[in-house]
């Protein structure tokens, strides 16, 4: 029997003050910081995905159509091990560090780094991945110490619902709330006061929550979109660039943040490239993905006519797919060969099974495409010979980045994920989740025994300045044109080929004449050095 999934019912915009303001009365009382809690709370959690992977799994077919083996993979399993990860590792990082980089002196004041939780946050997650997107940071904020509300995409409406469920049952109801709804009870949410902001979705609602959250100084994340560029070039090997890259289209129907916007393919192995992706297509769909259980459908008539406008108002060639069902938000993967960076496949992210080809002459052109149509994507993805990978990486920035690969390394649970520039701000993930909801607060013991020594910081100064400088000054390294001088110790470090050779010609040196010393005159060095 099927799982019964309640239909979608918004919060009561009224109730939404007394809602966060249990969760940070709850934080107030230091409940959500014992390190034991949290591992209850999440441990609990776990058991909530547990008990309710039918209904998630029929949430995630009802709202995407999404295909089982995904839902189990970039979903539940996901959560569910990203806790077992989590617990596992949580005593070792919520632990006090001893701060790095400390001189000899300021040891003795024993500056530590102390992992404190922010305090009640909001986590406002995107209907493509709608378990991930919401429950991946909740791990991070019940892990770093801190109560949260929850704010589902409405557009995955059943997922919603599930996920509140969820909390509700699960979890401790005075540190941890879901609040369903859209634009009103996301603005009842932001005209609250929060310790953290965690958005997830389009750089438009981003901007409107960053600017809500600079009236109050309130940190935000945000993991937003991005056109993200591929590149094949002539060096590629044209069967995997196809197999993988389609791979990042086909996954969730193209509704992911990091796959490929579109392809930029060298002339040479552009018709390769194009057969591989018919063979490729074939060999993953062979009754076509109309009749696949394995293909995903767009969350809704909105997405799905906003995307079929893309292809309405492409100048390009389809080449492959075009087929698209409006009663079934149905579109097929879709190839199409477009003329210029300003086709509407290339000027908007599709979030969709859509992939423009653009051929280019040169990897040049391709760099300069990539970063004239977006400059700081979420993802880059390329295809060819190590020196050009490695020059396209270099020269254009991205959140993140895969080799040879559709989004690979963002499907790598623990990888810290983030954007840059347009495409977000801050990461989370493995650990990244929990450092993302910490403060890492700088503290210092001052000894008593130590005042004598702290006698210089007190007035009068008079002839203080001049100690203080022989004390703690540093010598400068470099001159004034920036260049470094090469004192001994840089010889010795030995930061270059050249550097090092200099120094093992030094050590040898030393070695042959303490030698020599030795075998002359022995009977004057001390017995542990003959
Ligand atoms: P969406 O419609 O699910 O909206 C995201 C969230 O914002 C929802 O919870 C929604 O209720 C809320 N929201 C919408 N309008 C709002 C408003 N005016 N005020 C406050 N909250 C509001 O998702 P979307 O925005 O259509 O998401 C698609 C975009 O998200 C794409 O650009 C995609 O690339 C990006 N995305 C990024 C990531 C990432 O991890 N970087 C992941 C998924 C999606």
């Amino acid at each position: 029997m099927a799982p019964v999934i309640a239909p979608f019912e918004a919060t009561a915009v009224e109730s939404i003050p007394s809602t966060v303001n249990l969760c940070k009365t709850t934080f107030r009382t230091h409940k959500s910081k014992p390190v034991a809690y949290r591992l209850v709370q999440l441990r609990k959690l776990w058991w909530g995905l547990h008990d309710n992977m039918e209904a998630l799994t029929e949430a995630c077919k009802k709202d995407l159509g999404k295909p089982v083996f995904e839902t189990g993979i970039s979903e539940i399993d996901w959560c569910m091990n990203d806790i077992i990860f989590v617990t596992k590792n949580l005593e070792k990082w919520a632990k006090d560090e001893s701060a790095p980089d400390i001189d000899l002196q300021n040891k003795l004041f024993s500056p530590r780094i102390k992992k404190e939780p922010l305090g009640t946050v909001l986590i406002i997650g995107a209907f493509n991945f709608p378990i991930q997107l919401s429950f991946g940071p909740l791990i991070g904020a019940i892990a770093a110490g801190c109560t949260a509300v929850l704010k589902p995409s409405e557009v995955s409406p059943a997922s919603a619902m599930v996920l509140k469920k969820i909390v509700e049952e699960y979890l401790d109801p005075n540190a941890y709330a879901v609040v369903n709804g859209s634009i009103p009870e996301s603005t009842a949410l932001l005209n609250e006061k929060w310790d953290k902001i965690f958005y997830t979705g389009s750089g438009n609602v981003g901007t409107i929550i960053a600017k809500k959250a600079a009236e109050t100084l309130t940190p935000v994340c945000l993991e937003l979109g991005g056109q993200n560029p591929a590149f094949v070039t002539n060096h590629a090997d044209a069967r995997l660039a196809a197999r993988r890259l389609l791979w990042g289209k086909l996954h969730n129907a193209g509704q992911v943040c990091i796959s490929q916007n579109y392809i930029m393919v060298e002339k040479d192995i552009l018709p390769a490239f194009i057969e591989q992706l018919k063979v490729a297509i074939k060999e993953f769909y062979p009754k076509g993905q109309r009749n696949s259980e394995d293909f995903a459908r767009i969350v809704n008539n909105r997405h799905f006519q906003r995307i079929k406008k893309m292809v309405d108002d492409s100048k390009g060639k389809i080449l492959i797919g075009g087929e698209m069902d409006e009663s079934d938000n149905f579109i097929e993967i879709t190839v199409v060969l477009v003329q210029d960076q300003n086709d509407s496949m290339i000027v908007d992210e599709s979030f969709g099974p859509l992939m423009p080809l653009l051929a280019v002459d040169n990897i040049e052109e391709a760099i300069r495409t990539a970063n004239s149509v977006h400059s700081t994507p979420l993802g880059l993805y390329a295809f060819g010979s190590k020196a050009e990978t490695t020059k396209i990486l270099n020269e254009v920035t991205s959140g993140g980045a895969s080799i040879n690969d559709a989004f690979y390394h963002g499907s790598i649970p623990t990888l810290a994920f983030g954007g840059v520039g347009d495409s977000g701000q801050g990461a989370y993930r493995g650990k990244a989740s929990f450092d993302t909801f910490t403060h890492r607060r700088s503290i210092t013991t001052t000894p008593g025994w130590i005042e004598k020594m702290l006698d210089i910081r007190y007035p009068p100064y008079a002839g203080k300045l001049e100690k203080f400088r022989k004390m703690n000054g540093k010598k400068a390294n470099f001159d004034r044109n920036g260049k470094e001088i090469k004192g001994l110790g840089y010889w010795l470090r030995g930061p270059s080929f050249k550097a090092g050779l200099v120094r093992w010609v030094l050590v040898a040196a030393v070695a042959f004449g303490a030698n020599r010393y030795a075998t002359a005159g022995a009977g004057r060095l001390p017995s542990w050095l003959r």
